[in-house]
C-alpha cells in the first residue's frame, strides 16, 4: 500500500454460493482521485463499490480506509467516511426534500435541529436544490431526487463518495444536470468512484478508468489511454458496443 492511499483493496473477492463475481481484487485510491469503473452488466462494479461500503461482506481480501482496515466491527464509522449514492434514489418519500438530508446527521451525528438545517441547506445549495427543500421525493424529478441523494450522502461529510450507475435509471434529458453535480465534486477534490456507462464523463472528469471484467481489473489507465487505445481485446469489444 502507498502511504497517500486513502483507500487500499487487496485480493479482495466475493463469491454467492457458488458464483465468484470478485475474483481477487487489488486498487489503491490516492486521496482526490476520481476513479470511473466501466465494464459489462454482470462484471461485479456494483459488488464492488458494496463491499467498499460494506453493504456486502467480502468472501476474502482486505479494504483499508486511511490505513485502518474495514471490519464487521467499526462498520459505522467507516460507513461516516464512504458515502454512496445508488441508480435507484432510495429517498423516503414521507419525508421532504431537506429532512432526506438532515435525517442521518440528526441521528448519526447527534447534531441539533437548528444545526442540521443549516447544513442540510449548505448540501442542497451544492446540488442547487435549495428551492425545493420543503417539497417531498414525489414533487421532484427523477434527476431532482437523485441531487437529493447525493446531498444527503454529502451530510456525513465523507471522505469518499461511491456512485453506482447514478445516472442509468433516469430520463435522457435529465442525465446532464446529474452529471454537472458529480463535475463539481470532483473539481472540488473529493475522492470518488463511479460505476458508470457515462463515457463522456468517465473521459472528461475521472483520473483513471478501471475496465471491469468477470470479476477482476481487466485494464486500467487514464481515460485518454484506455477509452482511446486500450490494449485489451475485451476492452476495446465492450467499449465498441457502448459506444455504437
Ligand atoms: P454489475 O453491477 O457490474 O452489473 P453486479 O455486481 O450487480 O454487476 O453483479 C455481478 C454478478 O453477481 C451478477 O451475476 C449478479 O447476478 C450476481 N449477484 C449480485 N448480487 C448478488 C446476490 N446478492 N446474490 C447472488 N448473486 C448476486
Ligand atoms: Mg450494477
Amino acid at each position: 500500500m502507498s502511504n497517500d492511499s486513502i483507500l487500499s483493496v487487496s485480493k479482495l473477492t466475493k463469491s454467492f454460493g457458488r458464483l465468484d463475481v470478485l475474483r481477487g481484487i487489488d486498487l489503491d485510491v490516492t486521496e482526490g482521485e476520481v476513479i470511473a469503473l466501466i465494464g459489462a452488466s454482470g462484471s461485479g462494479k456494483s459488488t464492488f463499490l458494496r463491499c467498499v461500503n460494506r453493504l456486502e461482506t467480502p468472501t476474502s481480501g482486505t479494504i483499508r480506509f486511511r490505513g485502518t482496515e474495514c471490519t464487521a466491527a467499526n462498520i459505522n464509522s467507516v460507513r461516516k467516511e464512504i458515502g454512496m449514492v445508488f441508480q435507484r434514489f432510495n429517498l423516503f418519500p414521507h419525508l421532504t426534500a431537506l429532512q432526506n438530508v438532515t435525517i442521518a446527521p440528526l441521528r448519526v451525528l447527534g447534531q441539533s435541529e437548528a444545526q442540521a438545517d443549516k447544513e442540510g441547506m449548505e448540501m442542497l445549495e451544492r446540488v442547487k436544490l435549495t428551492s425545493k427543500a420543503h417539497n417531498f421525493p414525489g414533487e421532484l424529478s427523477g434527476g431532482q431526487q437523485q441531487r437529493v441523494a447525493i446531498a444527503r450522502a454529502l451530510a456525513l461529510k465523507p471522505a469518499v463518495m461511491l456512485f453506482d450507475e447514478p445516472t442509468s435509471a433516469l430520463d435522457p434529458e435529465l442525465v446532464g444536470e446529474v452529471l454537472e453535480v458529480m463535475k463539481d465534486l470532483a473539481t472540488e477534490g473529493r475522492t470518488m468512484l463511479v460505476a458508470t456507462h457515462e463515457m463522456g464523463f468517465a473521459s472528461e472528469v475521472a483520473d483513471r478508468v478501471l475496465f471491469l471484467d468477470e470479476g477482476v481489473i481487466l485494464e486500467q489507465g487514464p481515460p485518454s489511454a484506455l477509452l482511446v487505445n486500450p490494449r485489451e481485446e475485451r476492452t476495446r469489444a465492450f467499449l465498441s458496443r457502448i459506444l455504437s
